[in-house]
């Protein structure tokens, strides 16, 4: 590594008391901030994780607009929960890792004790732990995250396509419990993250999907990642109706996935599924939320309401073969790139994006290196071809 290349990160590394890193706290509503803090030292069964990649999410833009998650602390808190990184250090007890291991630790791990546990809903567990903090330069994994849902990263994948493995899991639940097969027909509703990941791994499993959008922009992401047709949303349309009609016999879809959370979008769900079909309402309106939906069609119609929350290890597994093998469009929902010191800067521009975009953003990898471009693909093969 040639030293002209980057001295000014050379010179910040050489000056900086190594026992503390760079970190993006959040105080409170669109209060995030970077401060130094200390590096965590693992404790039994504990290890440290360098962080190489840290990918944006929906949660944490959502968390970040209202300044607190029912499933977290009160502010100040570490933030972001998406990760892949090298083992750094471990501690007393640890024997599945050892430092430069490459890892994916999810953001969670379930007590497998619990009633909802030993009932297969180690989603619902009710000493859920979860771990937050991925926007620094290191992050201390928890006991048990450690022991049940930390996974090593094979050589050839890239460490933000790895950390692809927490949302993607949370769509293959929602997929398993919506109980659809290969040849049914699928609507979703929304072509965020958590919508084209929907499509996409519908169409893996063999399920014809339709997408409704609302922008330009997202026709042609929702076709990349594998929806068959596409409704745009208009004022003058009856969105409704003009899904249905590409459904077989205009019957209406086999099961409907509402990703977007607004009570409208719940609604439409409902009247978009066919007699017998499975409504999975994956996104959360704001709590206190309330929705007017068709009772004479849910009765009558037969229809199974599901609404899946999160995920359990068998579901991370799942999501971390997809990406290992490569049959996940990992590549293409990479959308940017951005460093840790740009933390701050890059969610204020989140909270606008869907009014002045100039392209589709999907996720953005933030790299905690030293704060230079140049310096990603140190840790990061991948970003060195990418590096824009
Ligand atoms: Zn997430
Ligand atoms: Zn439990």
């Amino acid at each position: 590594m040639s030293p002209l290349r980057w001295p000014a990160g050379e010179k910040m590394k050489a000056m900086r008391d190594s026992s503390k890193m760079l970190a993006a706290v959040l105080y409170g509503k669109e209060d995030l901030r970077l401060e130094m803090v200390p590096v965590p030292v693992p404790g039994h069964g504990e290890i440290v994780v360098r962080v190489a990649a840290a990918l944006t999410c929906g949660t944490d833009l959502k968390v970040y607009r209202r300044g607190y998650h029912a499933k977290m602390l009160q502010p100040p808190i570490p933030f972001g929960h998406e990760l892949a990184g090298t083992v750094a250090s471990v501690g007393p007890g640890v024997t599945r890792f050892e430092p430069g291991d490459r890892v994916v630790a999810l953001n969670s791990a379930p007590c497998d004790e619990c009633f909802f546990c030993t009932h297969g809903q180690q989603n619902l567990c009710e000493d859920l732990i979860f771990n937050n903090g991925a926007y620094a330069e290191y992050l201390l994994i928890p006991e048990r995250i450690v022991a049940k849902n930390t996974l090593r990263i094979p050589e050839h994948v890239a460490f933000e396509h790895a950390a692809l493995t927490e949302p993607l899991a949370c769509v293959v639940r929602g997929l398993e419990e919506t109980a659809a097969v290969a040849g049914d027909t699928m609507i979703v509703l929304g072509a965020g993250p958590i919508g084209l990941m929907f499509m996409h791994v519908a169409e893996l499993a063999g399920i014809d999907v339709i997408a409704v959008v609302k922008r330009e922009d997202q026709v042609a992401s929702a076709r990349l990642f594998g929806a068959r047709q596409v409704v745009r949303v208009s004022d003058e349309r009856d969105i409704v109706s003009a899904a249905r009609a590409l459904t077989p016999d205009g019957r209406g879809a086999d099961s409907v996935i509402e990703a977007v959370a607004t009570p409208m979008t719940w609604g439409w769900a409902v009247d978009m599924v066919r007699k017998g079909g499975t409504v999975n309402f994956f996104g959360g309106p704001p709590s206190g939320t309330r929705v007017a939906l068709d009772t004479n069609r849910l009765h009558y119609g037969d229809i199974t309401l599901k609404a899946s929350f999160h995920h359990t290890p068998a579901a991370c597994r799942t999501a971390f073969e997809l990406v290992t093998s490569g049959r996940f469009k990992a590549v293409e929902t990479i959308t940017g790139r951005a460093t840790l010191s740009q933390v701050p800067e890059l969610f204020k521009k989140m909270l606008t994006r869907s009014r002045h975009l100039p392209k589709l953003e999907i996720k953005t990898a933030v790299f905690p290196g030293p704060g230079t471009f140049a310096d990603l693909a140190e840790h990061e093969p991948a970003f060195a071809g990418a590096a824009r």
